[in-house]
């Protein structure tokens, strides 16, 4: 009996023993951030009918989680004030740290210029790793609002501090290093803690810095980045690396453009024509094919700058990780009044939207929210006017492109915010689309600064 007894206490002993070193692995938290520049509902439905057909489905529409996001933008002079329609840098700066600024504002207050401190430093600060993607300049207002702070947007490198563009003058002055500030958007990103910075604007990487001495990518070395160059070193690089890439010197190149080039035209009525005398005929811009854009070649895809980056970002990581990723172009084609441009960067968009659920398939802790950060010019009108048969010329004063539907059938964009070379934004609610972990934090209406807080509490910071 007393060997028994002996037996039993030491079989308990070692059972305590082992129960006090199984410690619950640590549960890894993610959030992956997905921006589609300008993406609102007019691009998402002119995209889907042409990717999907009217009654098709893109990844974006199986997602379970739906609002609608109301941007928020106030007056640099008067901060009280508040400004209808956004740019790039105030919104995703309302994304990055849950404050409202002035338009061209990198995570700094409007008027008084203080630092906000953004999610990817308070997710660094509590162990998390942290990345971003983008097909633009990786200095460019979407990403550099979560890594960067200056005051304007286009201080992207330590030549453009200060200077004059369609004459207002530039002035990031108080950020130069040189007068003790954090420098350039470049020089910050590169002696940043990001694990994984991907996308284009090499050109702001190659120029010296003040000082003269190393150029900025140099500097990106010297702090840790493995600096790569091209879709075939992304591919080779080990997961455990840091990554710098810049696969291009401004923004990527789009994967499709309009047949020959062509972008929007002006609808000609039969009044200001001399071959069409007759009254109340308009030539509309001739249909054309979406095709792919010669010039994107060996540009690596927003898919595979993912994949990398979630390879990364996930390898011997317990705490867990914030990826922002960012499709650029759908904005910067609907400025250019390319639709072709904008629906082949929101396929792009799609396509990594499957890579990043079927990881967060296998790390099921991994928040996805989809969104835009503010609204675009195109607009789908009629093809055919309902007030043709009226008489007179009835056609858009703006800039019309018509596309040939792969599905049969032509559908006609529209661009008509202003007569210059360029469209605006809009100030139109934008879509927020989640996995089913957003649900309890998401509701149906909420504000862009509110994206801040759903990832702050998701991560628990
Ligand atoms: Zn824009």
């Amino acid at each position: 009996l007393h060997i028994r007894l002996i037996l039993v206490v030491c079989t308990f002993a070692l059972t305590m023993t082992v129960q006090a070193e199984e410690v619950p692995p640590k549960k890894m938290k993610n959030v992956v951030l997905i921006i589609g520049d300008g993406m609102d509902d007019h691009q998402i439905t002119i995209a889907r009918n042409y990717l999907k057909g009217v009654k098709g489905r893109l990844n974006l529409d199986e997602m379970s989680v739906r609002a609608s996001v109301q941007v928020l933008t106030i007056d640099e002079d008067n901060p009280t004030k508040p400004i209808y329609v956004a740019d790039s840098a105030n919104s995703a700066t309302a994304m990055a740290t849950g404050i409202v600024t002035s338009r061209g504002r990198i995570a700094t207050s409007a008027r008084a210029d203080e630092d906000l401190q953004t999610i990817v430093e308070l997710a660094h600060d509590a162990g998390f790793k942290t990345g971003l993607v983008t097909t633009s300049s990786v200095t460019d207002a979407t990403p550099a609002s979560f890594v960067a702070h200056i005051n304007i947007r286009a201080c992207e490198s330590p030549q453009t501090m200060n200077f004059e563009r369609r004459g207002v003058l530039v002035d990031c002055s108080r950020d130069q290093k040189a007068n003790g500030g954090l420098g350039s958007i470049s020089e910050q990103i590169a002696e940043s803690d990001l694990d994984v910075v991907l996308g284009g604007g090499r050109k702001h990487f190659e120029m010296e810095q003040e000082a003269g001495e190393v150029t900025v990518e140099e500097m990106a070395s010297a702090s840790g980045f493995t600096v790569l160059h091209s879709k075939k070193a992304l591919s080779d690089v080990h997961a455990s690396e840091r990554l710098l890439g810049l696969f291009a010197d401004s923004h990527l190149p789009t994967k499709l453009y309009g047949e020959a080039g062509r972008v929007a035209e002006k609808p000609e009525p039969s009044l200001l024509n001399s071959i069409h005398w007759s009254l109340g005929e308009v030539e509309l811009p001739v249909a054309m094919n979406c095709v792919d854009n010669p010039q994107y070649g060996e540009t690596p895809s927003i898919n595979l700058m993912t994949s990398k980056a979630l390879d990364h970002l996930s390898l011997n990581n317990e705490i867990g990780f914030f990826l922002m990723i960012e499709s650029a172009s759908i904005d910067k084609q609907s400025h250019a009044r390319n639709a072709c441009g904008s629906i082949g960067e929101l396929e792009q968009l799609d396509e990594t939207l499957a890579t990043v659920m079927a990881f967060a398939e296998t790390h099921p802790d991994t928040l996805v929210m989809v969104t835009a950060d503010h609204g675009q010019a195109a607009q789908l009108v009629p093809n055919q006017s309902l007030f043709s048969k009226l008489g007179i010329p009835v056609f858009t004063p703006g800039q019309l492109v018509r596309i040939k539907m792969p599905e049969g059938g032509e559908m006609a964009i529209n661009y008509a915010t202003n007569s210059f070379f360029a469209e605006e934004h809009t100030g139109v609610a934008i879509p927020l689309h989640a996995n089913e972990l957003g649900r309890p934090l998401i509701r149906t209406l909420m504000t862009q600064p509110e994206i801040f807080d759903v990832t702050r509490k998701f991560l628990g910071l």
